[in-house]
């Protein structure tokens, strides 16, 4: 709400700042200088007694606000005086951030720390000066502060480039905010090679996939040298069609007509070094026009954070790949690919806490390949290697998929099957040993496995389950192998 200063013996005063120190610094030094002084610690404190009381001088102490973080806040209590005496106290490592604040309405400031005596002269004349009209703004400083918005905007889209989808569109919404653009679009290169539609915005309606046949492969697209952000990127060159006539391609240019769009700007978003762009802006305007030099040069800054902001995505996905990958190296067996005894150990005690809490059963079966010495010593270890596989890919298929198979050890597994009873485990168990005796195995007499199954019981303990497991499989074996021994509780 614009307020009007209006002189009066004891002018009335807001200090923001968010130590309670430089607060109650600011009151003992400047309190007495106003009839009443308020103190806000962030800007939304603020807004708040500027929206409910009369505020001749706002003052505002940069220190320890951070130009990341509080801007928007601090922006908008500058926007919401209205051209109202307000005074920026300005640490001089915050120096940047002035010209910013300046664009959101008539500041006067000064460079901190300041001696006691000279702030509460500079509060004394700020307050004796009163109120600043708004000064008009030129069309050139207009056009300035647009674009030092749009740079903003742009910046606070790309962020720290987390995720890709949801960066581009943000980028493309943030575009969509500079006057005259109806439509934004973010084309990125794929690193196999081609062209996808990452992200649009603006303009309900036209959706470029399906104006341009497809959202991914558009180097392929019949449209690739006739639509701006398709050139750009292909041809690495700032594309411009000035009316969607001259693209030579009527219903392109009926498409565009239709949803009012007068112009089209492509920008190649660059890569770090020469050849192929990392992609392209695509602007659609409502109207053809020209651009400034110093719009031009926004562009291509606008590009380069683009770039760096793709730039970052591909860093993060790639370090998230690498990541998942290395989870799976260091949880799965590196022969069968099933998850290894140390991660099997880990899920047990995961499963055992889940079936406790939602009081379900679970079954534990432990399995051993019968007499895998013979096959190793009678056909060699990358036979018997070529056994332990199979016998892994068979028991993969035939579990659930909530269930989790483990090499348990050498020619040992287990399968951790939840929702299980005895009763069912010993059926799946069951289950395995016959697809396993009927598999075969090219150059290797017939492979049985014998069994094991154990219940977990009401206070049992991984060790435990284990432990009983293993005694049934032990009995199985002493059994005549082939077969599966049910655990005793
Ligand atoms: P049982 O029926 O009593 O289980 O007899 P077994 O011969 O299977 O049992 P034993 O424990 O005597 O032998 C297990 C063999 O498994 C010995 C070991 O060389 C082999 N083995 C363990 N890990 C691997 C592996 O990764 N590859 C191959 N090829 N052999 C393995
Ligand atoms: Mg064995
Ligand atoms: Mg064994």
């Amino acid at each position: 709400m614009p307020q009007q200063a209006h002189q009066r013996d004891a002018p009335t005063g807001l200090f923001v700042n968010p130590a309670a120190g430089r607060r109650a610094e600011f009151e003992a030094l400047c309190g007495a200088q106003f009839g009443r002084l308020r103190l806000a610690d962030g800007a939304d404190a603020a807004l708040e007694v500027l929206a409910t009381e009369q505020t001749d001088l706002l003052v505002i102490d940069l220190d320890r606000f951070d130009p990341g973080l509080d801007h928007d806040g601090l922006a908008a209590l500058v926007a919401a005086r209205g051209g109202a005496p307000t005074l920026v106290l300005c640490p001089f490592e915050n120096a940047r951030w002035l010209a910013a604040l300046m664009a959101c309405g008539p500041v006067e400031y000064a460079i901190a720390p300041l001696p006691d005596e000279v702030l509460q002269e500079t509060v004394a004349a700020r307050l004796r000066a009163g109120c600043t009209p708004v000064p008009e703004l030129t069309p050139r400083e207009r056009e300035q502060q647009g674009l030092q918005d749009l740079r903003r905007q742009v910046r606070e889209a790309i962020g720290d480039g987390e995720e890709l989808g949801a960066m581009s569109e943000r980028l493309c919404r943030a575009l969509c905010g500079w006057p005259g653009v109806a439509h934004a679009a973010l084309f990125h290169l794929q690193p196999g090679g081609d062209l996808r539609l990452q992200a649009q915005y603006g303009e309900r309606g036209l959706n470029l996939a399906r104006l341009l046949g497809r959202g991914d492969r558009l180097l392929q697209s019949p449209l690739r040298h006739a639509f701006p952000g398709l050139l750009a990127a292909s041809a690495n060159t700032v594309a411009l069609l000035d009316a969607p006539e001259k693209s030579g391609e009527p219903l392109l240019a009926e498409a565009l007509r239709e949803h009012g769009i007068g112009m089209v700007l492509g920008l190649p978003i660059p890569s770090d070094g020469p050849g192929t762009p990392r992609g392209s802006l695509c602007l659609s305007f409502r109207a053809a026009r020209t651009f400034s030099r110093i719009e031009l040069d926004a562009l291509a800054e606008v590009a380069d954070l683009a770039a760096g902001g793709l730039r970052l995505a591909d860093l993060n996905r790639e370090s998230e790949e690498m990541l998942a990958q290395v989870t799976r190296l260091a949880t799965s067996d590196a022969l069968t690919s099933v998850a290894n005894r140390r991660h099997g150990e880990a899920l047990l005690e995961t499963e055992i806490k889940r079936a406790r809490r939602y009081r379900l059963p679970l079954a534990l079966i432990a399995f051993d390949i019968d007499r895998f010495k013979t096959v190793n010593d009678r056909y060699g270890h990358p036979v018997g290697d070529m056994v332990l596989r199979t016998v892994a890919e068979v028991a993969q298929k035939l579990v659930r998929a909530s269930d989790v198979l483990v090499r348990s050890g050498g020619e040992e597994f287990q399968v951790i099957a939840s929702h299980t009873s005895a009763i069912d485990g010993l059926k799946m168990a069951e289950k395995l040993r016959a697809a396993i005796e009927q598999t075969e195995m090219p150059g290797v007499d017939q492979v049985t496995i014998s069994l094991g199954v154990a219940q977990l019981g009401d206070q049992e303990s991984a060790d435990s389950l284990t432990v009983r497991a293993n005694a049934a499989l032990a009995r199985a074996k002493r059994a005549g192998r082939n077969c599966v021994e049910l655990a005793m509780l």
